[in-house]
């Protein structure tokens, strides 16, 4: 099945013939994640031989619409698809692919991220759990942290320590942790937002089995990883008025999915509620109010214009170029900003939550989630230090474990 020559015109119509022939609400969700995979319309940019159809970004972008304008659920969201399963594509063997690609896109499998560490987040390449041989497996002891999602996941994309007399970026490897197994365990912390979305995970000689790409090669596979992770979505809506076996499936297990990121919103300051709180609370005439939200608007406006450029050059083909960092840096600023004017806007009332408090809370939720902004997915100064080696071509931060085996770097 090659599709190589298809346009926007023939591809919108042989998705939706593909839906008119094989959709059926009152099928079971996997059947239809089945038939989707099988067809290739499950993530038509993939390869043919696994869920795709090989397609470019555009023509992806055009499926997707397809199957928004005819009310179908997708593959499942989350990091699963979004982070590992990419990843697994780009550096995992033929045996892994085999194993996980279509469980991941067909929802009979989750995952999560087990990359931080107590002592190793902006300085990952510093991690210290450590993989050991043993016979044809290793033996795993260590401790991750900030793992969302990992009380729930099946299996983590986990990296670990595997050889101490190299430089650290070169000693780690990146393995499919099984969750489930006696050496696992998994504790969630709670926020100072009230949620519980991370996890720390302690492993204390559990088994792991399969690397992903290359022995040592656990840095090329974290950069990858990360590569994804800028680009990583909010959960769209879903669409309201669906009956029938298969929406009632994707409901369900979008909302398990999208419980450690209920309140992403609100991490993002929640420009969108800015005006319409400054006219119900009578502070819309408020020179200073007025002010600020026009700044608001004026840096949101311009982020917006800035990743349309970027998508924009990205579908003409050119090579990602600073946006990315820009615009993680922008969202900072964003979010920030719109905490401000909230709390500007609400006064005191900004401090409550319970019955009775402003959008049932959700404004004093946007102060105290806004500070994950500048962290999840790099800091703001790593973030600046990237824009500035790698944008600006400024010279490198220095690096004192360069060169030198990790066991003699001193850490902590
Ligand atoms: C919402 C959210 C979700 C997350 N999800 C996951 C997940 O699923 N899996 C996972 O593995 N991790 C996850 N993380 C962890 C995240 O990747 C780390 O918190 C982040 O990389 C920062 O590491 P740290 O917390 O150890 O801070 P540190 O690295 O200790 O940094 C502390 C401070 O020092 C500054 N700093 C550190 N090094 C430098 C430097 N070289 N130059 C200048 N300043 C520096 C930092 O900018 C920061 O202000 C998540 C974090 C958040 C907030």
């Amino acid at each position: 099945m090659s599709t190589g020559y298809m346009n926007k015109g023939e591809v919108r119509s042989e998705v939706a013939r593909w839906i008119t022939e094989h959709w059926d609400p009152g099928m079971p969700l996997e059947r239809w994640r089945m038939l989707l995979a099988d067809s290739g319309w499950a993530c038509p940019t993939w390869p043919e031989r696994w869920c795709g159809r090989g397609l470019s970004g555009a023509l992806g972008r055009v499926v997707a619409e397809e199957m928004r304008r005819a009310v179908v659920p997708g593959p499942p969201e989350g990091v699963g698809m979004m982070l590992v399963a990419p990843v697994i594509l780009e550096h995992g063997s033929e045996e892994l692919k085999e194993r996980y690609i279509r469980p991941t896109v067909t929802g009979g499998i989750t995952w999560c991220q087990l990359f931080s560490e107590p002592g190793a987040g902006s300085d990952l390449a510093g991690l210290q759990s450590r993989a050991e041989r043993d016979g044809d497996a290793w033996r795993l002891s260590g401790q991750k942290v900030w793992s969302t999602g990992a009380a729930t996941a099946d299996f983590g994309l986990l990296l670990a320590r595997t050889d101490w007399d190299v430089s650290k970026h070169q000693g780690i490897t990146a393995f499919v942790l099984p969750m489930r197994q006696p050496g696992v365990t998994v504790r969630p912390l709670r926020q100072m937002n009230g949620h519980s979305s991370f996890n720390e995970v302690f492993f204390d000689e559990a088994h792991v089995k399969e690397v992903i790409g290359e022995l040592g090669g656990g840095w090329t596979v974290a950069k990858a990883t990360l590569a994804h992770e800028r680009r990583l979505a909010v959960f769209p809506p879903l669409p309201s008025d669906v009956a029938g076996r298969a929406w009632q499936e994707a409901i369900a297990e979008r909302t398990a999915i999208a419980e450690p990121h209920k309140w992403y919103p609100q991490r993002a300051g929640r420009p969108d509620l800015v005006i319409s709180q400054a006219q119900a609370l009578g502070r819309s005439r408020d020179p200073v109010v007025r002010q600020e939200i026009a700044k608001l608007i004026e840096l949101s406006w311009s982020a917006r214009w800035m990743a349309e450029r970027a998508a924009a050059a990205r579908a003409a083909g050119e090579r990602p170029g600073p946006e990315g960092s820009l615009g993680k840096l922008a969202s900072t600023k964003i979010a920030r900003q719109a905490a401000r004017v909230h709390s500007m806007i609400a006064g005191p009332a900004g401090l409550l939550s319970g019955p009775g408090s402003l959008l049932s809370g959700t404004i004093t939720e946007i102060s105290v989630s806004v500070p994950a902004i500048s962290i999840a997915g790099g800091t703001d100064e790593i973030q600046r230090s990237i824009i500035a080696e790698r944008i600006l071509g400024l010279p490198r931060e220095p690096d004192v474990s360069v060169g030198i085996p990790f066991r003699d770097v001193r850490t902590g």
